[in-house]
């Protein structure tokens, strides 16, 4: 047995120190950010948050409304490839730009996979997703991926340590997603005891694939703007949101009232009430780490995303960056141990 001693950071550990800056305003601040990426060579523009691929947050309206902002969703992969045909009918080359297909690792989901990709060449980005991203057979599937598929951009996750990230990136990764334990809805870390802060993960992975060429997306536990901006300052190339945006109608998921209030369910694609939904119940040799909420119902998801995108825009303007690719140079973190003041709630 080892224990490593050095301290290891969730976003609520820090704020970001202050910077002068000649920025007056947040308007003059550029949130999008040009890619081009390792393997696949293909070239990206556009504002790098992504939708989760959960099935009640990455969803086809949720990728029509979110392209408006020239923001990406990764679409969860339970839809048919009938829902898929019918979507790509309508979908232009423009907003396929934003859009992410997911896939797990299975002999079935390479097929569901290639079906897809058949039926449009615009579509760019592949997610390859599984909840233990340190499984070889991941490492195997990524590389068939990239041996079929040369031009597509892939994402591989989800891992929190910079020797996977490697590994990942070495096997045709493009793109490596991080991210064990933090999410909204996500019970792995009182499940399995397994995780690593979610800031510390950002900034160790960020190096490690930065280091071979690659990106990372920082996936999973941010709260409020000020999460996402601390993900981006650590060096998270793309940050990835559940939580934050499910409840809006373009999420999916059923409104529910009560007592004249609406709510939307929500829940961690590894809940009981996933598992009951597409796989027939929980399996007698796993156990669900994740969880079911239900959130108050929050409108369109416009409003929602101009305020993460303003808040990360006021981020850079109070420490001096003036595009979002300067953000993480620009990034002092301070060590702190209280964060909002919480007296009226
Ligand atoms: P959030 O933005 O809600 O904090 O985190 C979203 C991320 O949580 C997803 O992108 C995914 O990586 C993770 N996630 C979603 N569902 C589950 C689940 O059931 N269990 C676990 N462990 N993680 C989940």
């Amino acid at each position: 047995m080892r224990i490593e001693n050095d301290l290891k950071l969730g976003f609520s550990d820090v704020l970001f120190r202050p910077k002068r800056s000649t920025l007056n305003s947040r308007s003059q601040v550029e949130l999008t950010r040009d890619f081009t990426f390792k393997h696949s060579g293909s070239q990206w523009s556009g504002v790098p948050v992504i939708a989760a691929n959960m099935d009640s947050v990455g969803s086809f309206a949720m990728a029509q409304a979110l392209a408006e902002h020239q923001v990406m969703t990764a679409i969860h992969k339970h839809y048919s490839i009938a829902e898929w045909a019918s979507f790509l009918e309508s979908a232009d080359e423009k907003l396929l730009n934003y859009v992410m297909v997911s896939t797990g690792t299975s002999e079935r989901d390479f097929q569901k996979l290639t079906e897809i990709l058949q039926l449009s060449s615009h579509i760019k980005f592949v997610c390859i997703d599984i909840a233990n991203g340190y499984s070889e057979h991941l490492v195997e599937f990524v590389q068939k991926v990239r041996e079929t598929f040369s031009d597509k951009v892939i994402t591989a996750g989800n891992v929190v340590t910079g020797d996977m990230v490697e590994e990942l990136i070495l096997a045709g990764a493009d793109i490596v997603k991080v991210g064990i334990g933090p999410g909204s809805v996500c019970t792995t870390r009182v499940k399995t005891g397994v995780g690593y802060p979610q800031l510390s993960a950002i900034i160790e992975c960020g190096d490690a694939a930065h280091g071979l060429g690659g990106r990372i997306i920082g996936d999973g536990g941010c709260t409020c703007a000020g999460d996402v901006a601390k993900a981006f300052g650590g060096g998270a190339d793309f940050v990835m949101l559940g939580g934050l945006l499910a409840g809006h109608d373009q999420s999916g998921g059923d409104i529910v009232e009560k007592n004249g209030q609406k709510f939307v369910h929500f829940y961690g694609m590894s809940s009981a009430s996933a598992m009951k939904k597409y796989a027939g119940g929980v399996a007698n040799y796993r156990a669900a780490e994740g969880k079911t909420v239900l959130l108050p119902y929050r409108g369109s998801v416009h409003n929602t995303i101009e305020d993460i995108l303003g808040g990360v825009r006021s981020t850079c303007t109070y420490v001096g960056a003036a595009k979002l690719k300067e953000l993480t140079k620009r990034t002092t973190f301070i060590r702190v141990q209280e964060q909002e003041n919480t007296i009226f709630g």
